[in-house]
């Protein structure tokens, strides 16, 4: 049984200022309050607290860190509170310890339950303080050793969750060894069968590939002597599921499997990395495709090697993987190796920020609001998608989805950065912004005080973050205007009762009326105004007695409905022909870019501060337009009213055509506003009438008449 004096030992091995006196205490004081408590396999509890700190010296932690490895239980499972440890140990193993025990407590509960705002608390509690999450794994990595006493259903709700979870942010953290063994444990659980059949061929096939092992290594060790290399050659078996994972991708059986071996080549320096990738291509010839050079593009979590496959002395395939000895700690280590105790150096809260995931967790957790939309991102985040890796112009290696855009990019950099982005420098070339970014291209975003985001954006994006970040900006862009709209609409109303929307505000009384709309503000009563939801003469219809409003509109009825309903501008000139649903003082205007037509079905937009825009339901601008804008509005029968349209008729270029057309049109009583011609290089013509028309029916006939005239090719409605 492991001890605590060998505990001591381990630290003292890399850290010989370790505070025995602080760890001594930290350990009589687990063992005094887990005293009488027993594990499931019935040892005393104790041991899991002083595994998990072994576990904790296998990394080199500190001595905070080892301390919290022995009470990351005790305020979990017996009765000591987080003060009392602050008071015993200080506030910075107090906070991390508090961070183990929140983590633990979300545990509990159901995997596919569990709550969004649990999760963000959990990565929260991880993003804050990195050894938190170092704990957090070495705890979880004994409890799968020492799980076989669980019941089963425990046994597979806790792998899953290591390997949804855990595994992947130890890889993230690229803390090699604990990924492996976590995914290792979860494997065995989750597809007992599949294990066992791998583990069997393993152990059945193993001192054949010892010898193989030692072959190989003394061939590359011969070759490197020549070249006067020292290097150090190991080769070791990949773990099983990392094996089970190729069985899948590639549909082999074990057998058909070779290359569950990686030869390790670590040497003094950066050019040997190269001399000796060099050296064994010249032995065995390299699988094309199979080259990989972290070394110069180095993966987020910071692991840096030359990998290359190639055909064996068997014909067999043959992994070689090629790095300095800091680079191979890295490899193994990951944030655990920044993270050591080092000498004279204090490890403060902050470090690991040249983590870019840490960071990253960081910055989101600031920004987003919303639980759901942080898991949302983590979970992408975690997920073994395609991933393509992206430099800044500094040199810095991003991290993104294939497909990715210069928006996804910019929008990692800053929020702001994202909504001012205009495009992207690639090299010497300026791409836009749906350009597809390419695993190792360097970056640089070009952006505009001028620019922003667009609906359409969203359509090309790929990060969540992105996504998240643009339907933000779109929805507070659209509240503002529709509370400007809003506003200048009550205000020209309320001038007619000398009110005024600042004063209300000031006074209270919007405030008031707001709320008894049910709305929170006056700013979202305001919007709602823009939206069309409410208009200004209900809101007059809350703030004065209803005489008061009938002095104004003159109108004898005493509901408000009606006055409502009656009231339309004097002036007859700005009558329209259109009724917008419960707003009929409202200024219409005829969009341009479809230019609706008495009869055909139409929708209402309100702008800013031009009224209710009339569109044709299929006019595409409409159609990119935000529901939330648009009112109901129908064709007033009763006041029918000219309204111009354009037709652009195709036809041949021959004397006496367009005189022709034009009878034709005037035949039904229609005026024609303008007339355009241009002649085409193949002798045909395109004539363009601005005509005026009582309504689609009118139109349509003046369409089928040219149409019939000898010599017209097509009729069209123009549209902008
Ligand atoms: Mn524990």
């Amino acid at each position: 049984m492991f001890r605590f004096n060998d505990l001591l030992d381990n630290i003292l091995a890399y850290n010989k200022d370790a505070s025995v006196e602080l760890l001594q205490k930290a350990y009589v004081f687990s063992a005094k309050v887990h005293q009488g408590q027993t594990r499931l396999s019935g040892e005393p509890y104790l041991i899991h607290p002083l595994e998990v700190a072994h576990i904790l010296t296998k990394m080199k932690l500190d001595d905070d860190s080892i301390v919290v490895g022995l009470l990351h239980d005790v305020v979990e499972d017996t009765y000591t509170t987080i003060d009392e440890i602050q008071e015993m140990f200080g506030e910075d193993i107090a906070t991390m310890v508090d961070g183990v025990t929140k983590i633990s407590k979300i545990e509990n509960r159901d995997i596919e339950d569990r709550k969004a705002e649990n999760f963000r608390k959990m990565i929260i509690a991880m993003a804050n303080d990195i050894r938190v999450i170092l704990v957090k794994l070495a705890d979880r990595i004994h409890n799968m050793r020492t799980m076989s006493f669980q019941r089963p259903e425990r046994k597979t709700k806790i792998s899953q969750e290591t390997m949804d979870v855990y595994a992947p942010i130890a890889n993230r953290l690229g803390v090699s060894w604990i990924k492996s063994e976590l995914e290792d444990l979860s494997f065995m659980y989750l597809q007992p069968e599949m294990y066992e059949r791998i583990a069997t061929r393993f152990k059945k096939t193993k001192s054949e590939r010892q010898e193989y092992i030692k072959e190989v290594i003394a061939t590359i060790n011969q070759k490197l002597a020549e070249y006067n290399i020292k290097a150090k050659i190991s080769g070791r078996e990949k773990h099983y599921y990392s094996i089970y994972q190729k069985m899948e991708k590639r549909g082999l059986t074990f057998d058909q499997i070779h290359d569950i071996i990686a030869f390790r080549v670590i040497v003094a320096d950066l050019k040997d990395c190269y001399e000796v990738l060099g050296i064994v291509h010249s032995m065995w010839k390299p699988v094309p495709g199979k080259f990989k050079d972290y070394i110069g593009l180095p993966k987020p979590n910071m692991y840096q090697s030359l990998h290359s496959t190639m055909i064996g002395p068997y014909g067999e395939r043959l992994e070689v993987q090629i790095r300095t000895q800091e680079m191979h700690k890295i490899a193994e280590e990951g944030v655990a190796a920044h993270w050591r105790y080092k000498a004279g150096a204090k490890i403060g809260r902050k470090d690991g920020t040249q983590f870019e995931w840490i960071n990253r967790i960081r910055e989101w957790q600031e920004e987003s609001k919303d639980s759901a939309e942080f898991m949302d991102i983590i979970k992408e985040d975690l997920a073994p998608e395609k991933m393509i890796y992206i430099f800044t112009p500094r040199g810095d290696v991003k991290e993104f989805p294939s497909g990715s855009t210069p928006v996804d990019f910019a929008y990692s950099i800053h929020s702001q950065v994202g909504n001012q982005c205009m495009g992207a420098k690639i090299g010497n070339k300026i791409v836009p912004l749906k350009h597809e970014l390419k695993n190792g291209d360097t970056v640089e975003i070009i952006t505009s005080t001028t620019q922003k985001p667009s609906k359409d954006w969203l359509n090309f994006v790929k990060t969540s973050r992105a996504r998240t970040r643009i339907r933000q900006f779109l929805k507070a862009a659209e509240r503002e205007s529709s509370i400007t709209l809003g506003k200048s609409l009550c205000e020209k109303e309320f001038k007619r009762f000398n009110l005024s929307v600042t004063k209300m505000t000031k006074s209270g009384t919007l405030k008031d009326i707001a709320k008894e709309f049910n709305f929170r503000d006056e700013d979202t009563l305001l919007a709602s105004v823009g939206f069309g939801k409410v208009t200004p003469v209900q809101i007059l219809g809350k703030a004065l007695p209803h005489e008061e409003l009938e002095k104004v509109y003159k109108k004898k009825e005493t509901k408000l409905s009606k006055v409502i309903s009656k009231f339309k501008k004097k002036k007859p000139k700005q009558r329209s022909a259109v009724k917008v649903l419960g707003m009929d003082n409202l200024m219409v205007r005829y969009a341009k870019c479809c230019s609706p037509v008495s009869g055909e079905p139409i929708i209402g937009y309100i702008t800013r501060g031009r009224g209710v825009a009339i569109h044709t339901k299929s006019c595409k601008f409409a159609k990119a337009m935000s529901d939330e804008r648009s009112v109901a509005v129908s064709w007033d029968v009763q006041d029918k009213l000219l309204t111009s349209a354009m037709l652009s008729v195709r036809c041949d270029d021959k004397k006496g055509i367009l005189a022709e057309i034009a009878n034709t049109i005037s035949k039904t009583e229609t005026n024609i506003a303008d007339v355009k011609v241009r002649i085409m290089p193949d002798k045909t013509a395109i004539c363009t009438f601005k005509i005026e028309v009582l309504d689609i029916a009118h139109l349509q006939k003046n369409m089928s008449n040219i149409q019939g005239l000898k010599g017209v090719i097509s009729v069209e409605r123009k549209r902008r």
